[in-house]
């Protein structure tokens, strides 16, 4: 044992929409300095999975640091996990006010001193100071993606999820993403992201985990990707060559 905790455990868990199974079982551990990266086609369940671990998702089976899910409070659970959506839709607040509904679980009528100081560290962090007073609705995609991961920063949590983090960004900013997740997670946190760039993945997290139709397909560090493994989840054919110590993935 290396002494660190678990800090989520899902235990055969499924999920239906409708009546329509998408989890069919899933188990999987995460402890805390982890950086995993869930992986696969279109369908397979990933983001399902994640909002049933940050509690969005009414589910059965989630634990996170020994306890069921259900058993948490909102505030409780949200100062646990930070949650960031493939999606968020822009509106009339400013950065700095978006950002500071992170601090929400913390907060009292008014923000205090250390929420203030936690939203300008979180938008010091992303890069993004200087759009503090700009509304919203006057973003490019990338930046409303990097106010939405400020605010889950601000919330500091102890787990970080992002649903595709890096798809609106450029590829300057797709590296900082990456880099702040696995920062996050050697400082003590959990970072979990569904990817869809494997390669991004692999230079970055130290963990994988493929998902096809509702399953858990395989689970490990690198050495578990082999082109048959391609085969089985994607349905594609794909070398495997190493660049730099990295293994890369070129599909054929
Ligand atoms: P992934 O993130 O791997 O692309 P999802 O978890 O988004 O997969 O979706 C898994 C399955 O559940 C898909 O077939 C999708 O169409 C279905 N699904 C996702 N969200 C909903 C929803 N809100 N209502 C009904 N079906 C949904």
């Amino acid at each position: 044992m290396n002494g660190r905790r678990k800090a989520v455990e899902v235990k055969d868990l499924r999920f239906s929409y409708n009546g329509r199974e998408v989890l069919k079982g899933v188990n999987l551990e995460v402890e805390e300095g982890e950086f995993l990266a869930i992986l696969g086609p279109n369908g397979a369940g990933k983001s399902t999975l994640l909002k049933c671990i940050s509690g969005i998702l009414n589910c059965r089976g989630v634990e996170v640091f020994g306890k069921p899910i259900e058993e948490y409070s909102r505030n409780e659970l949200a100062r646990i996990i930070a949650y960031v959506p493939q999606r968020t839709e822009p509106g009339f607040m400013t950065v700095f006010d978006t950002v500071l509904l992170g601090r929400r679980p913390y907060m009292g009528l008014r923000p205090s001193k250390e929420d203030l100081e936690a939203v300008k560290r979180a938008l010091k962090r992303m890069g993004i100071s200087d759009l503090a007073l700009k509304t919203t609705n006057k973003l490019s995609g990338g930046e409303l993606q990097k106010v939405s991961i400020a605010r889950a920063l601000a919330q500091e949590p102890k787990v970080l999820m992002m649903d595709e983090p890096t798809n609106n960004l450029d590829i300057k900013s797709q590296l900082e993403v990456m880099r702040l997740a696995r920062e996050f997670s050697t400082e003590g946190g959990t970072s979990i992201l569904v990817m869809h760039d494997v390669n991004l993945a692999l230079r970055f997290a130290g963990r994988f985990v493929f998902m096809k139709d509702g399953r858990i397909m395989a689970d490990g560090g690198r050495e578990i990707l082999k082109p048959s493994l391609f085969r089985e989840v994607y349905g594609v054919e794909v070398d495997i060559w190493e660049v730099n110590g990295i293994p890369v993935v070129v599909p054929l």
